[in-house]
Parts: C-alpha cells; structure tokens; sequence
C-alpha cells in the first residue's frame, strides 16, 4: 500500500546544550517520507519556498518517495521553524515559527495521490490536514499528528479532524493541553471519544503509550547513550509505524503492537532498512521477560 503524507517540509534553527545549528533541514513531512520509505512507497504534498536548493531536495532522491506533489514558490521564503532544548531533550521549546509559503497552501491532489491507501496528515495546520483528506478517495488508514502550536491557534479545526481519522499520534503534554486533563489515561479517553480507534502517546526517551477503546499496549524507547538532537524523532517514528502498517497492510491490534516495536532511530540519512532490523532485534531482548511461574 502506498502513503500520501501531507505535512512540513522546513528550515529549522536548532539550540540544545550543545550548540546552535542554522538552517538544518526539517519539517514533519521530511522526517516521516523518509523514515516511512524504508518500508512503502511514499508520495509528498508539502510547499517551500525558492531558497530551497536541489542540495535540500537531495535529502528525497534515492528513496522510494515521490515529489509531484512538492511545489515550489517563486520569492516566497520556505516555512521556519526556531526550537530550543535544555538538558531535558524530551520538551522542546518553540522561539519562533513562521509559516511563509504554507500561510496560504491549498494543493489538489492528482489522480494517483487521491488513491493512496494509507493518509498520514503530519503536523501541519488542520484545516490544510482536512483539505487534503477531502480529496483522498476512501483510505484505508488515515493517521494524523500534531502539535502545541495548532492546540493554542486552531482548537476548532483540530476537534473536527480528530472526528475524522482512525489513529492519532500525539505527545503527552498535547494530550494534557488538549483535553487539559493531568491523568494520560482519562485524556486520551477524551480524544478517542470524539472517533478515533487508535490514539499513540509519544513520551520522548521513556517510549510509546497505545491505547484504543479496548486495550493499552507500552512499549519503553531504546536507550540511546549519544543523542545530540531529538527534533523529528516523532515524526521519524510515525514513519516508520505507517510505513511498516502500509507494507503489512494490515492494521489489525496484532500489527500495531508489532509496528509501535519496531522503530526508534534518527541517523535517517546513514542508515539502511538492516539497520533497522538490527535495532529491532536489539530491542526485542530490551523488553522480553519470562512468564512467571
Ligand atoms: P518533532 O520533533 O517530530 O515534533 O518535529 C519537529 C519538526 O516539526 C521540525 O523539523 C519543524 O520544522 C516542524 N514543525 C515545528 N513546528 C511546526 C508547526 N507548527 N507545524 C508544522 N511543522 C512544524
């Protein structure tokens, strides 16, 4: 099954208590096409501006993902996304977002793209979200993420689109922003309420919450020694989750325990889909225990 994604493809300036990096390559939908096309083919809606050169777009080439659904904007700057981290890696602070080309983004999708089996409407304003959903032509999954800054400005919009897909990906403090209730558990009872089957909590270095009407699955993140920068770890992992969904096709609870498992990385550009299986082996003996008799 193929996946339509529609999200951010973005410049990022980047602070953590070991530098500042400019400029870095970014966006929702960067970090999930790639990480998604280790597994499926991934076909991008997303918008940049003319300051985005062939060296950025080098980042697609190669990878089963394909760009007729990037467009590009003559003397419009691509979207800009400043975010700082302290010594906790898990929160990320947002010192400046500046839309540019995706402030008035209204793409039609072609005839190949209406037909994408699996939809992941990473983060990006809801009512763009919702606009691309419109055209897809009965998907069989459609996933979708999302983040403070569309909570604070866009509540309405984001409360409709939430009614209107199977599986949402969320953070823990959205959760709690969202609903704003302190107890996990309880707030993403709330969500589920307004339609969705599936609802993964991102908790950052301590793992993945999963919880569905009824059932709740954990799984912890791999524990990684050396992590410079976690910007796109969330989007990097609705990748793969999607992507390992789509090349399944299947989304039973069985395939979703094993798709929550099976990815926690960056590296994007190095690595190799033995990589991944590597960690994935890796991180089977991380959890497995013994019944206990
Ligand atoms: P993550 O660390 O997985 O939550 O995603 C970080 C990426 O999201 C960065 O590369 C940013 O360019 C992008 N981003 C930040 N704010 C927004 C926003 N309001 N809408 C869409 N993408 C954003």
């Amino acid at each position: 099954m193929t996946i339509l994604v529609v999200g951010s493809v973005a410049f990022d300036r980047i602070t953590t208590p070991f530098g500042t990096a400019e400029r870095c390559l970014g966006g929702s939908a960067t970090y999930f096409s790639v990480a998604a096309s280790f597994f499926t083919e991934v076909n991008l809606v997303a918008v940049v501006g003319d300051d985005f050169t062939d060296k950025d777009a080098a980042i697609f080439s190669g990878r089963k993902i394909n760009l007729d659904g990037l467009q590009k904007v003559k003397g419009a700057k691509t979207f800009f996304w400043a975010g700082e981290y302290d010594f906790d890696l898990n929160v990320a602070k947002t010192r400046d977002t500046q839309l540019n080309v995706f402030a008035d983004f209204k793409p039609t999708l072609n005839a190949v793209q209406r037909k994408s089996e699996v939809v992941f409407l990473a983060n990006i304003d809801p009512q763009l979200q919702m606009d691309v959903l419109h055209q897809c032509q009965q998907p069989k999954l459609v996933a979708l993420d999302t983040m403070n800054y569309w909570i604070t400005s866009k509540k309405d919009s984001l409360t409709k689109i939430f009614g209107q897909v199977d599986l949402i990906v969320i953070n823990e403090a959205e959760v709690r922003q969202y609903t704003e209730e302190p107890n996990l558990v309880k707030g993403a009872r709330q969500i589920l309420a307004l339609g969705a089957k599936t609802l993964v909590i991102k908790r950052g270095e301590y793992g993945v919450l999963m919880i569905t009407r009824a059932a709740v699955f954990a799984v912890p993140a791999y524990p990684l020694e050396n992590v410079f920068d976690p910007t796109g770890a969330g989007d990097t992992f609705a990748g793969g989750l999607l992507g390992y969904l789509a090349s399944r096709g299947a989304h039973d609870e069985r395939e979703l325990r094993r798709a929550v498992e099976k990815f926690s990385l960056d590296r994007l550009r190095e690595i190799t889909l033995a990589d991944v299986q590597e960690r994935y082996r890796a991180f089977r003996t991380l959890t497995e225990f013994e019944d206990y008799s």
